[in-house]
Protein backbone atom coordinates (compact mmCIF):
# COMPACT_ATOMS: atom_id res chain seq x y z
CA UNK A 1 0.00 0.00 0.00
CA UNK A 2 2.76 2.54 1.03
CA UNK A 3 4.63 1.36 -2.09
CA UNK A 4 1.71 2.57 -4.06
CA UNK A 5 1.50 6.12 -2.83
CA UNK A 6 5.05 6.39 -3.27
CA UNK A 7 5.08 4.95 -6.81
CA UNK A 8 2.02 7.80 -7.21
CA UNK A 9 3.77 10.75 -5.53
CA UNK A 10 6.67 9.63 -8.10
CA UNK A 11 4.87 10.05 -10.96
CA UNK A 12 2.99 13.68 -9.89
CA UNK A 13 6.71 14.79 -9.26
CA UNK A 14 7.87 14.03 -12.58
CA UNK A 15 4.62 15.51 -14.21
CA UNK A 16 5.32 18.65 -12.31
CA UNK A 17 9.13 18.95 -13.65
CA UNK A 18 8.02 18.04 -17.40
CA UNK A 19 5.56 21.16 -17.23
CA UNK A 20 8.56 23.33 -15.55
CA UNK A 21 10.77 22.79 -18.31
CA UNK A 22 7.72 23.44 -20.95
CA UNK A 23 7.13 26.59 -20.03
CA UNK A 24 10.86 27.53 -19.67
CA UNK A 25 11.51 26.74 -23.09
CA UNK A 26 8.36 28.50 -24.14
CA UNK A 27 9.45 31.78 -22.66
CA UNK A 28 13.10 31.42 -23.97
CA UNK A 29 11.67 30.69 -27.21
CA UNK A 30 9.61 33.90 -26.99
CA UNK A 31 12.22 36.40 -25.70
CA UNK A 32 14.69 35.26 -28.87
CA UNK A 33 11.42 36.37 -30.97
CA UNK A 34 11.18 39.60 -29.20
CA UNK A 35 15.15 40.51 -29.45
CA UNK A 36 14.93 39.67 -33.19
CA UNK A 37 11.76 41.21 -33.96
CA UNK A 38 12.26 44.44 -35.70
CA UNK A 39 8.67 45.64 -35.33
CA UNK A 40 8.24 44.22 -31.63
CA UNK A 41 7.39 47.42 -29.98
CA UNK A 42 4.92 48.90 -32.96
CA UNK A 43 2.01 46.25 -32.00
CA UNK A 44 0.93 45.27 -28.45
CA UNK A 45 0.05 41.75 -29.79
CA UNK A 46 3.92 40.46 -28.28
CA UNK A 47 2.55 41.82 -24.88
CA UNK A 48 -0.68 39.84 -25.26
CA UNK A 49 0.99 36.94 -26.37
CA UNK A 50 3.06 37.30 -22.53
CA UNK A 51 -0.06 37.86 -20.58
CA UNK A 52 -1.46 34.79 -22.55
CA UNK A 53 1.26 32.22 -21.29
CA UNK A 54 1.39 33.06 -17.65
CA UNK A 55 -2.46 32.32 -17.86
CA UNK A 56 -2.05 29.54 -19.40
CA UNK A 57 0.93 28.40 -16.78
CA UNK A 58 -1.20 29.59 -14.34
CA UNK A 59 -4.26 27.43 -15.32
CA UNK A 60 -1.47 24.23 -15.71
CA UNK A 61 -0.27 24.34 -11.92
CA UNK A 62 -3.95 24.75 -10.98
CA UNK A 63 -5.73 21.95 -12.70
CA UNK A 64 -2.21 20.07 -11.03
CA UNK A 65 -3.04 21.19 -7.36
CA UNK A 66 -6.28 20.43 -7.84
CA UNK A 67 -6.11 17.18 -10.01
CA UNK A 68 -7.82 14.99 -7.29
CA UNK A 69 -10.64 17.17 -7.02
CA UNK A 70 -11.48 17.86 -10.60
CA UNK A 71 -11.00 13.87 -11.36
CA UNK A 72 -13.79 13.36 -8.51
CA UNK A 73 -16.16 15.30 -10.33
CA UNK A 74 -15.39 14.06 -13.21
CA UNK A 75 -16.71 10.44 -14.16
CA UNK A 76 -14.14 7.75 -15.40
CA UNK A 77 -14.28 6.49 -18.68
CA UNK A 78 -14.67 2.92 -19.92
CA UNK A 79 -10.91 2.79 -20.86
CA UNK A 80 -9.92 5.15 -17.23
CA UNK A 81 -11.62 2.28 -15.51
CA UNK A 82 -9.66 -1.06 -17.11
CA UNK A 83 -6.49 0.96 -16.97
CA UNK A 84 -6.37 1.32 -13.19
CA UNK A 85 -7.79 -2.21 -12.59
CA UNK A 86 -5.05 -3.45 -14.77
CA UNK A 87 -2.51 -1.50 -12.57
CA UNK A 88 -4.38 -2.87 -9.20
CA UNK A 89 -3.87 -6.13 -11.05
CA UNK A 90 -0.05 -5.65 -12.29
CA UNK A 91 0.53 -4.54 -8.74
CA UNK A 92 -0.84 -8.12 -7.66
CA UNK A 93 1.14 -9.97 -9.75
CA UNK A 94 2.89 -12.39 -7.46
CA UNK A 95 6.43 -13.24 -7.12
CA UNK A 96 7.23 -16.58 -6.35
CA UNK A 97 8.08 -15.92 -2.73
CA UNK A 98 5.46 -13.54 -2.15
CA UNK A 99 2.69 -15.15 -4.39
CA UNK A 100 -1.24 -14.25 -4.28
CA UNK A 101 -1.80 -17.39 -5.98
CA UNK A 102 -2.11 -19.61 -2.95
CA UNK A 103 -3.44 -23.20 -2.86
CA UNK A 104 -6.35 -24.04 -0.13
CA UNK A 105 -6.42 -27.62 1.60
CA UNK A 106 -10.06 -28.88 0.43
CA UNK A 107 -12.46 -30.76 3.24
CA UNK A 108 -14.30 -32.17 0.36
CA UNK A 109 -14.45 -35.43 0.11
CA UNK A 110 -16.18 -38.23 -2.70
CA UNK A 111 -18.81 -38.50 0.60
CA UNK A 112 -19.83 -35.30 -0.17
CA UNK A 113 -20.81 -36.18 -4.03
CA UNK A 114 -23.54 -37.93 -4.25
CA UNK A 115 -24.66 -39.79 -7.47
CA UNK A 116 -22.44 -40.27 -10.53
CA UNK A 117 -21.20 -42.60 -9.22
CA UNK A 118 -19.43 -43.48 -13.02
CA UNK A 119 -17.34 -40.31 -12.75
CA UNK A 120 -16.46 -40.59 -9.61
CA UNK A 121 -14.88 -44.13 -10.39
CA UNK A 122 -12.78 -42.61 -13.40
CA UNK A 123 -11.49 -40.26 -11.33
CA UNK A 124 -10.48 -43.14 -8.46
CA UNK A 125 -7.27 -43.75 -10.82
CA UNK A 126 -6.18 -40.10 -10.11
CA UNK A 127 -6.62 -40.11 -6.43
CA UNK A 128 -4.78 -43.24 -6.43
CA UNK A 129 -1.96 -42.04 -8.58
CA UNK A 130 -1.78 -38.70 -6.34
CA UNK A 131 -1.55 -41.09 -2.99
CA UNK A 132 0.50 -43.82 -4.33
CA UNK A 133 3.05 -42.28 -6.58
CA UNK A 134 5.75 -45.16 -6.15
CA UNK A 135 3.02 -48.05 -7.53
CA UNK A 136 3.11 -46.33 -10.50
CA UNK A 137 6.64 -45.04 -10.87
CA UNK A 138 7.70 -48.48 -10.49
CA UNK A 139 6.89 -49.63 -13.93
CA UNK A 140 7.36 -46.29 -15.37
CA UNK A 141 3.31 -45.45 -15.68
CA UNK A 142 2.66 -41.86 -15.87
CA UNK A 143 -0.88 -40.45 -15.95
CA UNK A 144 -2.35 -38.25 -17.92
CA UNK A 145 -1.31 -34.36 -16.86
CA UNK A 146 -4.49 -32.96 -17.38
CA UNK A 147 -8.12 -34.14 -16.78
CA UNK A 148 -11.06 -31.96 -18.33
CA UNK A 149 -14.05 -32.06 -16.69
CA UNK A 150 -17.21 -31.01 -19.59
CA UNK A 151 -20.71 -30.13 -18.35
CA UNK A 152 -23.50 -27.38 -18.23
CA UNK A 153 -23.22 -25.69 -15.28
CA UNK A 154 -24.10 -26.95 -12.02
CA UNK A 155 -23.44 -30.83 -12.71
CA UNK A 156 -20.50 -30.72 -9.32
CA UNK A 157 -17.38 -30.21 -12.00
CA UNK A 158 -15.82 -27.73 -9.15
CA UNK A 159 -17.34 -30.27 -6.60
CA UNK A 160 -15.43 -33.62 -7.76
CA UNK A 161 -11.99 -31.63 -8.21
CA UNK A 162 -12.49 -30.39 -4.65
CA UNK A 163 -13.15 -33.73 -4.03
CA UNK A 164 -10.47 -35.49 -5.42
CA UNK A 165 -7.65 -32.81 -3.87
CA UNK A 166 -9.66 -33.83 -0.43
CA UNK A 167 -9.30 -37.73 -1.05
CA UNK A 168 -5.81 -36.82 -1.63
CA UNK A 169 -4.74 -34.52 0.95
CA UNK A 170 -3.14 -31.83 -1.74
CA UNK A 171 -2.84 -28.26 -1.89
CA UNK A 172 -5.61 -27.21 -4.42
CA UNK A 173 -4.89 -24.11 -6.44
CA UNK A 174 -8.22 -23.22 -7.88
CA UNK A 175 -7.97 -20.22 -10.52
CA UNK A 176 -11.24 -19.25 -12.90
CA UNK A 177 -10.17 -19.26 -16.73
CA UNK A 178 -11.34 -15.66 -16.16
CA UNK A 179 -8.97 -14.49 -14.39
CA UNK A 180 -5.98 -14.69 -16.93
CA UNK A 181 -7.76 -12.20 -18.96
CA UNK A 182 -6.12 -8.96 -19.18
CA UNK A 183 -6.03 -6.21 -21.11
CA UNK A 184 -2.00 -6.07 -21.19
CA UNK A 185 0.21 -8.65 -23.36
CA UNK A 186 1.92 -11.17 -21.24
CA UNK A 187 -0.46 -10.11 -17.67
CA UNK A 188 -2.05 -13.07 -18.15
CA UNK A 189 0.60 -15.44 -19.21
CA UNK A 190 2.61 -14.22 -16.17
CA UNK A 191 -0.31 -15.63 -13.54
CA UNK A 192 -0.14 -18.73 -15.35
CA UNK A 193 3.75 -19.30 -15.07
CA UNK A 194 3.31 -17.88 -11.49
CA UNK A 195 0.84 -20.95 -10.96
CA UNK A 196 2.44 -23.82 -12.29
CA UNK A 197 5.81 -22.57 -10.43
CA UNK A 198 3.53 -22.64 -7.03
CA UNK A 199 1.51 -25.88 -8.31
CA UNK A 200 5.44 -27.35 -8.83
CA UNK A 201 6.93 -25.92 -5.31
CA UNK A 202 3.99 -27.73 -4.01
CA UNK A 203 3.75 -30.76 -5.59
CA UNK A 204 1.90 -33.41 -5.31
CA UNK A 205 -0.69 -30.86 -6.00
CA UNK A 206 -3.82 -29.72 -8.00
CA UNK A 207 -4.64 -27.04 -10.19
CA UNK A 208 -8.21 -26.46 -11.12
CA UNK A 209 -9.04 -24.06 -13.68
CA UNK A 210 -12.65 -23.39 -13.67
CA UNK A 211 -14.09 -22.13 -17.44
CA UNK A 212 -10.94 -22.66 -19.42
CA UNK A 213 -12.94 -21.71 -22.32
CA UNK A 214 -12.36 -18.14 -21.29
CA UNK A 215 -8.46 -18.70 -21.69
CA UNK A 216 -8.55 -21.57 -24.12
CA UNK A 217 -10.50 -20.75 -27.04
CA UNK A 218 -9.18 -21.52 -29.91
CA UNK A 219 -6.65 -19.25 -31.58
CA UNK A 220 -8.06 -17.06 -34.56
CA UNK A 221 -11.63 -17.11 -32.55
CA UNK A 222 -11.77 -13.14 -32.04
CA UNK A 223 -8.65 -12.99 -32.33
CA UNK A 224 -6.36 -11.05 -29.18
CA UNK A 225 -3.00 -10.92 -28.54
CA UNK A 226 -3.60 -11.18 -24.52
CA UNK A 227 -5.39 -14.51 -24.91
CA UNK A 228 -3.04 -16.15 -27.55
CA UNK A 229 0.35 -15.49 -25.26
CA UNK A 230 -1.31 -16.85 -22.11
CA UNK A 231 -2.94 -19.56 -24.03
CA UNK A 232 0.58 -20.35 -25.53
CA UNK A 233 1.83 -19.98 -22.00
CA UNK A 234 -0.73 -22.43 -20.48
CA UNK A 235 0.24 -25.17 -23.22
CA UNK A 236 4.33 -24.52 -22.81
CA UNK A 237 3.87 -24.87 -18.80
CA UNK A 238 1.85 -28.12 -19.62
CA UNK A 239 4.59 -29.40 -21.65
CA UNK A 240 7.37 -28.54 -19.52
CA UNK A 241 6.51 -31.27 -16.61
CA UNK A 242 6.63 -34.74 -16.76
CA UNK A 243 3.79 -37.04 -15.95
CA UNK A 244 5.65 -38.04 -12.81
CA UNK A 245 6.10 -34.57 -11.05
CA UNK A 246 3.09 -34.81 -9.22
CA UNK A 247 1.16 -31.94 -10.49
CA UNK A 248 -2.16 -32.87 -11.71
CA UNK A 249 -4.43 -30.30 -13.82
CA UNK A 250 -8.16 -30.59 -14.05
CA UNK A 251 -10.17 -28.07 -15.81
CA UNK A 252 -13.65 -27.45 -16.69
CA UNK A 253 -15.37 -26.05 -19.44
CA UNK A 254 -18.96 -26.32 -20.69
CA UNK A 255 -17.74 -25.58 -24.18
CA UNK A 256 -15.52 -28.22 -25.31
CA UNK A 257 -16.21 -27.27 -28.92
CA UNK A 258 -14.47 -24.09 -28.73
CA UNK A 259 -10.98 -25.01 -26.89
CA UNK A 260 -7.99 -24.65 -29.01
CA UNK A 261 -7.35 -28.22 -30.55
CA UNK A 262 -3.75 -27.90 -29.31
CA UNK A 263 -5.18 -28.37 -25.73
CA UNK A 264 -6.77 -31.60 -26.64
CA UNK A 265 -4.01 -33.04 -27.77
CA UNK A 266 -1.78 -35.75 -26.22
CA UNK A 267 0.13 -35.02 -23.02
CA UNK A 268 -1.95 -31.94 -22.18
CA UNK A 269 -5.96 -32.30 -21.42
CA UNK A 270 -5.70 -36.08 -23.14
CA UNK A 271 -8.81 -37.29 -20.58
CA UNK A 272 -12.31 -36.25 -20.44
CA UNK A 273 -14.74 -36.63 -18.37
CA UNK A 274 -18.47 -35.90 -19.49
CA UNK A 275 -20.98 -34.52 -17.19
CA UNK A 276 -24.39 -34.05 -17.56
CA UNK A 277 -27.59 -32.76 -15.87
CA UNK A 278 -28.32 -35.93 -12.91
CA UNK A 279 -30.53 -38.62 -14.00
CA UNK A 280 -33.32 -39.81 -11.79
CA UNK A 281 -31.64 -41.74 -9.47
CA UNK A 282 -28.95 -39.55 -9.46
CA UNK A 283 -31.43 -36.86 -8.40
CA UNK A 284 -32.64 -39.24 -5.93
CA UNK A 285 -29.15 -40.03 -4.45
CA UNK A 286 -28.37 -36.14 -4.53
CA UNK A 287 -31.70 -35.24 -2.41
CA UNK A 288 -31.05 -37.97 -0.04
CA UNK A 289 -27.77 -36.50 1.01
CA UNK A 290 -29.34 -33.08 1.25
CA UNK A 291 -32.20 -34.00 3.34
CA UNK A 292 -29.91 -36.27 5.93
CA UNK A 293 -31.02 -35.78 9.41
CA UNK A 294 -33.55 -33.80 8.63
CA UNK A 295 -37.34 -34.64 8.95
CA UNK A 296 -39.72 -35.21 5.65
CA UNK A 297 -43.25 -35.78 5.37
CA UNK A 298 -43.34 -36.28 1.61
CA UNK A 299 -42.52 -38.46 -0.75
CA UNK A 300 -38.88 -38.61 -1.66
CA UNK A 301 -38.97 -40.83 -5.01
CA UNK A 302 -41.78 -38.46 -6.46
CA UNK A 303 -39.57 -35.11 -5.90
CA UNK A 304 -37.00 -36.94 -7.46
CA UNK A 305 -39.46 -37.47 -10.65
CA UNK A 306 -40.42 -34.37 -10.96
CA UNK A 307 -37.85 -32.64 -10.96
CA UNK A 308 -36.29 -33.45 -14.26
CA UNK A 309 -34.04 -31.25 -15.44
CA UNK A 310 -33.07 -29.40 -12.70
CA UNK A 311 -28.80 -29.74 -12.21
CA UNK A 312 -27.15 -31.11 -8.60
CA UNK A 313 -27.10 -27.37 -7.60
CA UNK A 314 -30.59 -26.34 -8.59
CA UNK A 315 -31.49 -29.42 -6.06
CA UNK A 316 -29.16 -28.58 -3.47
CA UNK A 317 -30.68 -24.63 -3.45
CA UNK A 318 -34.37 -26.32 -3.74
CA UNK A 319 -33.72 -28.38 -0.50
CA UNK A 320 -32.28 -25.12 1.07
CA UNK A 321 -35.48 -23.24 0.17
CA UNK A 322 -37.68 -25.34 1.16
CA UNK A 323 -35.96 -25.63 4.57
CA UNK A 324 -36.06 -22.14 4.78
CA UNK A 325 -39.76 -22.10 4.52
CA UNK A 326 -40.19 -24.80 7.19
CA UNK A 327 -38.22 -22.46 9.54
CA UNK A 328 -40.29 -19.72 8.36
CA UNK A 329 -43.57 -21.37 9.82
CA UNK A 330 -42.14 -22.49 12.77
CA UNK A 331 -41.75 -26.26 11.55
CA UNK A 332 -39.30 -28.91 12.27
CA UNK A 333 -40.53 -31.15 9.68
CA UNK A 334 -40.19 -30.60 5.63
CA UNK A 335 -43.82 -30.82 4.11
CA UNK A 336 -45.22 -31.22 0.56
CA UNK A 337 -45.89 -27.47 0.81
CA UNK A 338 -42.77 -26.88 1.81
CA UNK A 339 -41.07 -28.24 -1.48
CA UNK A 340 -43.76 -26.64 -4.10
CA UNK A 341 -43.13 -22.93 -2.15
CA UNK A 342 -39.23 -24.17 -2.80
CA UNK A 343 -40.09 -25.13 -6.14
CA UNK A 344 -42.35 -21.90 -7.19
CA UNK A 345 -39.23 -20.28 -5.89
CA UNK A 346 -36.10 -21.92 -8.30
CA UNK A 347 -38.26 -22.27 -11.35
CA UNK A 348 -38.44 -18.68 -12.43
CA UNK A 349 -35.60 -17.98 -14.79
CA UNK A 350 -34.80 -21.55 -15.44
CA UNK A 351 -35.03 -23.41 -18.50
CA UNK A 352 -37.58 -24.18 -20.45
CA UNK A 353 -37.71 -27.77 -20.24
CA UNK A 354 -38.87 -27.88 -16.25
CA UNK A 355 -42.14 -26.74 -17.72
CA UNK A 356 -42.01 -29.23 -20.22
CA UNK A 357 -45.91 -31.00 -20.85
CA UNK A 358 -46.12 -35.07 -21.08
CA UNK A 359 -46.75 -34.59 -25.13
CA UNK A 360 -43.83 -32.22 -25.37
CA UNK A 361 -42.01 -34.56 -22.80
CA UNK A 362 -43.17 -37.51 -25.40
CA UNK A 363 -41.84 -35.86 -28.58
CA UNK A 364 -38.70 -34.94 -26.87
CA UNK A 365 -38.08 -38.90 -26.06
CA UNK A 366 -39.17 -39.74 -29.12
CA UNK A 367 -36.39 -37.92 -30.50
CA UNK A 368 -33.67 -38.82 -28.25
CA UNK A 369 -34.78 -43.08 -28.47
CA UNK A 370 -34.86 -43.12 -32.13
CA UNK A 371 -31.15 -41.10 -31.92
CA UNK A 372 -30.01 -43.65 -29.53
CA UNK A 373 -31.28 -46.74 -31.26
CA UNK A 374 -29.23 -45.31 -34.51
CA UNK A 375 -26.12 -44.26 -32.96
CA UNK A 376 -26.08 -47.10 -30.08
CA UNK A 377 -24.73 -44.91 -27.47
CA UNK A 378 -25.97 -43.53 -24.22
CA UNK A 379 -28.52 -40.90 -24.94
CA UNK A 380 -30.11 -38.64 -21.86
CA UNK A 381 -34.00 -37.57 -22.03
CA UNK A 382 -32.44 -33.87 -22.07
CA UNK A 383 -29.19 -34.12 -23.27
CA UNK A 384 -27.89 -30.49 -24.28
CA UNK A 385 -25.92 -32.12 -26.89
CA UNK A 386 -22.51 -31.18 -25.89
CA UNK A 387 -20.36 -31.87 -29.27
CA UNK A 388 -17.75 -33.88 -28.82
CA UNK A 389 -14.68 -32.71 -31.41
CA UNK A 390 -14.89 -34.33 -34.93
CA UNK A 391 -12.52 -36.86 -35.99
CA UNK A 392 -9.26 -35.43 -38.07
CA UNK A 393 -9.49 -37.10 -40.99
CA UNK A 394 -12.78 -38.93 -41.31
CA UNK A 395 -13.74 -41.37 -43.95
CA UNK A 396 -16.80 -40.78 -46.33
CA UNK A 397 -18.41 -43.85 -44.18
CA UNK A 398 -17.81 -42.16 -40.74
CA UNK A 399 -18.66 -38.98 -42.40
CA UNK A 400 -21.99 -40.64 -43.48
CA UNK A 401 -22.64 -42.55 -40.04
CA UNK A 402 -22.30 -38.59 -38.12
CA UNK A 403 -25.04 -37.26 -40.73
CA UNK A 404 -27.37 -40.48 -40.10
CA UNK A 405 -26.87 -39.85 -36.06
CA UNK A 406 -27.46 -36.18 -36.73
CA UNK A 407 -30.66 -36.91 -38.32
CA UNK A 408 -32.12 -40.21 -36.74
CA UNK A 409 -34.01 -38.05 -34.29
CA UNK A 410 -36.20 -35.80 -36.32
CA UNK A 411 -36.57 -38.81 -38.62
CA UNK A 412 -37.69 -41.09 -35.65
CA UNK A 413 -40.04 -38.54 -34.62
CA UNK A 414 -41.28 -38.01 -38.53
CA UNK A 415 -41.74 -41.56 -38.41
CA UNK A 416 -42.85 -42.85 -35.30
CA UNK A 417 -45.35 -39.76 -35.07
CA UNK A 418 -46.49 -39.36 -38.27
CA UNK A 419 -45.32 -35.96 -39.10
CA UNK A 420 -42.21 -34.31 -38.53
CA UNK A 421 -41.36 -31.43 -35.47
CA UNK A 422 -39.28 -28.91 -35.24
CA UNK A 423 -36.68 -30.24 -32.18
CA UNK A 424 -33.17 -29.44 -32.17
CA UNK A 425 -32.73 -27.18 -35.29
CA UNK A 426 -28.91 -27.29 -34.41
CA UNK A 427 -28.31 -31.31 -35.00
CA UNK A 428 -30.32 -30.39 -38.77
CA UNK A 429 -27.72 -27.73 -39.29
CA UNK A 430 -24.72 -29.70 -38.40
CA UNK A 431 -25.63 -32.57 -41.05
CA UNK A 432 -26.69 -30.00 -43.32
CA UNK A 433 -22.80 -28.44 -43.36
CA UNK A 434 -21.28 -31.59 -42.77
CA UNK A 435 -23.29 -32.71 -46.11
CA UNK A 436 -22.03 -29.99 -48.04
CA UNK A 437 -18.22 -30.08 -46.72
CA UNK A 438 -18.39 -33.97 -48.16
CA UNK A 439 -19.31 -32.59 -51.40
CA UNK A 440 -17.46 -29.07 -51.74
CA UNK A 441 -14.41 -29.94 -49.59
CA UNK A 442 -13.89 -33.47 -50.08
CA UNK A 443 -15.66 -34.54 -53.44
CA UNK A 444 -17.09 -37.79 -52.21
CA UNK A 445 -20.29 -36.56 -53.70
CA UNK A 446 -21.97 -34.41 -56.06
CA UNK A 447 -24.91 -33.68 -54.61
CA UNK A 448 -25.66 -32.89 -50.70
CA UNK A 449 -29.31 -32.34 -51.40
CA UNK A 450 -29.38 -35.98 -52.78
CA UNK A 451 -26.65 -37.38 -50.26
CA UNK A 452 -28.89 -36.00 -47.42
CA UNK A 453 -32.31 -37.64 -49.39
CA UNK A 454 -30.44 -41.13 -49.34
CA UNK A 455 -29.57 -41.27 -45.77
CA UNK A 456 -33.01 -40.11 -44.90
CA UNK A 457 -34.71 -43.01 -46.84
CA UNK A 458 -32.42 -45.45 -45.02
CA UNK A 459 -33.45 -44.28 -42.06
CA UNK A 460 -37.42 -43.93 -42.59
CA UNK A 461 -36.86 -47.90 -43.61
CA UNK A 462 -34.73 -48.90 -40.61
CA UNK A 463 -36.65 -46.87 -37.87
CA UNK A 464 -39.86 -48.13 -39.03
CA UNK A 465 -38.75 -52.15 -38.89
CA UNK A 466 -37.16 -51.82 -35.70
CA UNK A 467 -40.57 -49.61 -34.45
CA UNK A 468 -41.09 -51.96 -31.34
CA UNK A 469 -37.48 -51.21 -30.01
CA UNK A 470 -37.31 -47.70 -30.29
CA UNK A 471 -40.59 -47.44 -28.22
CA UNK A 472 -39.06 -49.92 -25.89
CA UNK A 473 -35.67 -47.00 -25.70
CA UNK A 474 -38.63 -44.33 -25.58
CA UNK A 475 -40.77 -45.89 -22.16
CA UNK A 476 -37.65 -46.56 -20.75
CA UNK A 477 -35.86 -42.46 -21.28
CA UNK A 478 -39.25 -41.48 -20.23
CA UNK A 479 -38.73 -43.86 -16.88
CA UNK A 480 -34.84 -43.02 -15.69
CA UNK A 481 -33.93 -40.34 -18.52
CA UNK A 482 -31.08 -41.99 -19.64
CA UNK A 483 -30.62 -45.47 -22.14
CA UNK A 484 -26.81 -46.71 -21.88
CA UNK A 485 -25.58 -49.55 -24.36
P1 LIG B 1 -20.12 -26.71 -11.74
O1 LIG B 1 -18.67 -26.54 -11.39
O2 LIG B 1 -20.37 -27.89 -12.63
O3 LIG B 1 -20.77 -25.47 -12.27
P2 LIG B 1 -20.41 -26.98 -8.90
O4 LIG B 1 -19.44 -28.06 -8.64
O5 LIG B 1 -19.96 -25.60 -8.63
O6 LIG B 1 -20.92 -27.06 -10.41
O7 LIG B 1 -21.76 -27.32 -8.13
C1 LIG B 1 -22.51 -26.33 -7.46
C2 LIG B 1 -23.11 -26.90 -6.20
O8 LIG B 1 -24.04 -27.93 -6.51
C3 LIG B 1 -22.10 -27.57 -5.29
O9 LIG B 1 -21.48 -26.66 -4.45
C4 LIG B 1 -22.94 -28.56 -4.54
O10 LIG B 1 -23.62 -27.92 -3.49
C5 LIG B 1 -23.99 -28.97 -5.54
N1 LIG B 1 -23.66 -30.22 -6.24
C6 LIG B 1 -23.29 -30.35 -7.53
N2 LIG B 1 -23.11 -31.64 -7.84
C7 LIG B 1 -23.38 -32.36 -6.73
C8 LIG B 1 -23.35 -33.77 -6.42
N3 LIG B 1 -23.04 -34.69 -7.33
N4 LIG B 1 -23.65 -34.13 -5.16
C9 LIG B 1 -23.96 -33.21 -4.23
N5 LIG B 1 -24.00 -31.89 -4.47
C10 LIG B 1 -23.73 -31.46 -5.69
Amino acid sequence: MFQNLNKNKEKNDKNLKMMGMSAIVLVVLFVYVLIKSDNAMQSGSYYIGVIFLFILMGLAFALQKYKTKIQAVIPKNKFQEELEKSEVRQEEVPTVNNSTIQAVTSNITFKDVAGISQIKEELEEVVDFLNNPKKYKKYDVSLPKGVLLVGPPGVGKTLIARAVAGETNVPFFYQSGASFVHIYVGMGAKRVKELFNEAKAKAPSIIFIDEIDAVGKARGIGSNDEREATLNELLTQMDGFDGNSGVMVIAATNKIEVLDEALLRAGRFDRRVFLTLPSRNDREEILKLYLKGKKIAFELEKLANDTSGFSSAALATLVNEALLNMIKRDGTTIVDEDIDTAKRKIQFGKKEHYFLSEEEKNILATYQAAKAYISKSKVELFDEGISSKDLIYPSKTQLENQITNNLAGSIGVEVLLNEPYAVFESEIKEAKMKAAAMVEKYDMATSSQNLLQNIKSKLQEKISTNKDEILKLKATLLKDEVVVF
